[in-house]
């Protein structure tokens, strides 16, 4: 019987997101992302809530089955471009043995932003790698259509590169 899996390594919910990135290719619409939810400031944790904001970004919730997130501060990255003392948060979802890992942090507008964490195609460093902001990103990304996604801002800056790799911007 011919099989008509492709991809068959896929876990339930990268298959989601690859069949929501056919269907935003297909359509030209993706489908509506609500409004990040807000800190409440004194009382939540920062953490949490980047975790709540990445859930919502990415409509976890419609996902039809829990997700698991683990979040941590980030060792090498600082939350605002050329920071210092607030660390950039990052998130990992477990995915059938593999993890999907994303990194939080501002970008120069403000704005809380999140890169899929890939190793570097010269220094094989984990960097962050293209910019993800919903869910049929995350589904262009596991296609290989980065054309579409055109990288994140954040790869040639990151301090996480090997000094002499030549994919480390000024
Ligand atoms: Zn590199």
């Amino acid at each position: 019987m011919p099989s008509t899996t492709i991809t068959p390594a896929l876990s339930p919910l990268e298959l989601a997101a690859v069949t929501a990135a056919m269907s935003r290719a297909r359509t030209g619409t993706a489908a509506p992302v609500g409004p990040d939810p807000h800190l409440q400031r004194g009382s939540d944790d920062v953490l949490a809530w980047v975790e709540r904001v990445l859930r919502c970004r990415l409509r976890l919730s419609s996902f039809g089955r829990p997700t698991a997130i683990h979040t941590e501060p980030d060792r090498v990255h600082p939350l605002l471009p050329g920071g210092q003392y607030y660390r950039a948060a990052v998130l990992t979802i477990p995915c059938q043995g593999r993890a999907l890992n994303f990194l939080a942090t501002y970008d120069e507008r403000r704005r809380l932003v999140f890169d899929l964490v890939d190793r570097c195609p010269h220094c094989r460093q984990p960097v962050p790698t293209e910019e993800i902001n919903c869910f049929e990103d995350l589904g262009d990304y596991l296609l290989q259509a980065r054309d579409a996604l055109g990288g994140s801002p954040r790869f040639r800056r990151s301090s996480a590169h090997e000094t002499a790799c030549p994919a480390r911007g000024n």
